[in-house]
């Protein structure tokens, strides 16, 4: 099989990692690709935006199976254009992946299924907003509508900062995602996240995570895409995951179904768990970046079958072989992120790491040049091991940080504090 993966980041080097364990791929090409993903496939570059140039690649390649990595190729309707054209796709359509792109869509679907989640208003209106926010009072939860790379969304403890931010949303802050507003009541609890594979109607859970959201230990600082993330969450107990899947995954599952756009692909569901009840706090369409990556390293080979009957709508017939395993990955980022940050540092000691099924380096931000490889965006590796116990892949995924120079990036020192 020639298989295409369409994305540049470190969720998509774990991803051409574990396909290329699995006999069934002849051939892989990455677009863009990175300097890691370099190391092993082939890459190309076109605008994976664009549907009809991804088409036009597809035949000119003679692919067979499409995996799309991030989120925009979705929302740019991306996997509509491959299937119209015949082609084994993973990856919703632009009208499912709404539940990513469309914070009031996902809230619409929740009521129509009686999943449980937080209570919402939703406003095109400024004044209207703030009226209800000064009734609600805080904490509460401002968000833009559309995407916003995560930065749409202020928690907010006090009346002020969220009428503050109706202010700055429908100032044009974040364009055209902030035209409309979510206002959300505030849930407490604790995070976790849960990939669920959907072929349009059967699903097939892959894996619980927990990231890290925070930039700094002990989750402080500013808020980035994530600086490390390990699998399974605890939090997570078969009770909730029962609830999860009963009240919340499957009606979802089944009212899109219902309204004639069945979802297919990876439903990434984030839940805030309280009192071993889940809430729903949002859906993305896409595997999480760095979820992904430790996913993958506890999926291995089997995830290329699993993507297959994902698409081709096979996934009853489907099982996954789980070890009894642990997996961690580390977000190493160049220094300032998520703030400004140099671009162009060298990075050294990567060709001694270990490379085998416990133990990887997945780039994201890289390229090569004159033969060394150098850091080109904020996150820049995620150092990834497995072991028996999380204890035992965290202290393998630091131990491979030691062996890393490369003095203008750092990392948490605390990944996994929550579990372990
Ligand atoms: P991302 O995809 O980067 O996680 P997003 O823009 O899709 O972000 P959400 O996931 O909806 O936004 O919210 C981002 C974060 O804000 C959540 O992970 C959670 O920590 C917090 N949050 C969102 N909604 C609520 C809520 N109702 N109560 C408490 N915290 C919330």
């Amino acid at each position: 099989m020639n298989i295409l993966i369409l994305g540049s980041g470190g969720r998509e080097h774990s991803l051409a990692w574990a396909v290329l364990q699995n006999p069934k791929c002849d051939k892989l090409i990455v677009a863009p690709g990175n300097a890691g993903i370099a190391a092993i496939a082939e890459c190309a570059t076109f605008d994976i935006n664009d549907g009809a140039a991804v088409v036009e690649f597809v035949t000119e390649n003679a692919i067979d199976f499409v995996i799309i990595g991030p989120e925009a190729p979705l929302a740019a309707g991306v996997a509509d254009a491959l299937r119209e054209t015949g082609v084994l796709t993973f990856g919703p359509s632009k009208a499912a992946a709404q539940l990513e792109a469309s914070k009031s869509f996902t809230k619409d679907i929740c009521d129509a299924s009686g999943a449980p989640t937080a209570g919402y208003a939703h406003f095109t209106d400024a004044d209207k907003a703030k009226a209800y926010i000064r009734a609600e009072g805080a904490p509460i939860v401002v968000k833009a509508d559309g995407l916003a790379a995560g930065k749409g969304v202020i928690v907010a403890m006090d009346v002020q900062t969220a009428l503050d931010a109706i202010d700055d949303m429908f100032g044009g802050e974040f364009g055209a995602a902030g035209a409309e507003v979510v206002i959300e009541e505030f849930m407490d609890g604790e995070e976790a996240s849960w990939f669920i594979l959907c072929d349009g109607q059967n699903v097939l859970p892959v894996g619980t995570a927990q990231d890290h959201k925070r930039v700094g230990d002990g989750d402080t600082g500013l808020n980035t895409g994530g600086m490390g993330a390990y699998s399974p969450a605890p939090v997570m107990t078969d009770s909730v995951i029962q609830k999860a899947m009963d009240e919340i995954v499957k009606p979802t599952v089944a009212e899109m179904a219902k309204r004639g756009m069945p979802y297919q692909g990876v439903l990434y569901a984030g839940f805030m768990i309280k009192d071993g009840q889940p809430r729903l706090v949002e859906y993305n369409c896409r595997f999480g970046d760095p979820e992904c990556q430790v996913l993958m390293m506890r999926l291995g080979a089997q995830a290329l079958d699993l993507m297959i009957a994902t698409a081709d709508g096979t996934l009853d017939q489907a099982r996954v072989n789980w070890a009894d395993d642990h997996a961690l990955t580390v977000v190493m980022a160049a220094n300032g992120y998520p703030g400004a940050y140099e671009k162009g540092s060298v990075i050294r000691g990567l060709d001694a790491m270990p490379e085998d099924s416990s133990n990887m380096v997945f780039h994201a931000g890289t390229a090569a040049k004159d033969g060394a490889i150098v850091a080109t965006g904020g996150r820049v590796l995620n150092v990834t091991a497995r072991g028996a116990s999380l204890t035992e892949a965290r202290d393998r995924a630091y131990a491979m940080i030691d062996g890393i120079d490369w003095p203008e990036g750092f990392n948490r020192s605390d990944i996994g504090w929550r579990a372990l």
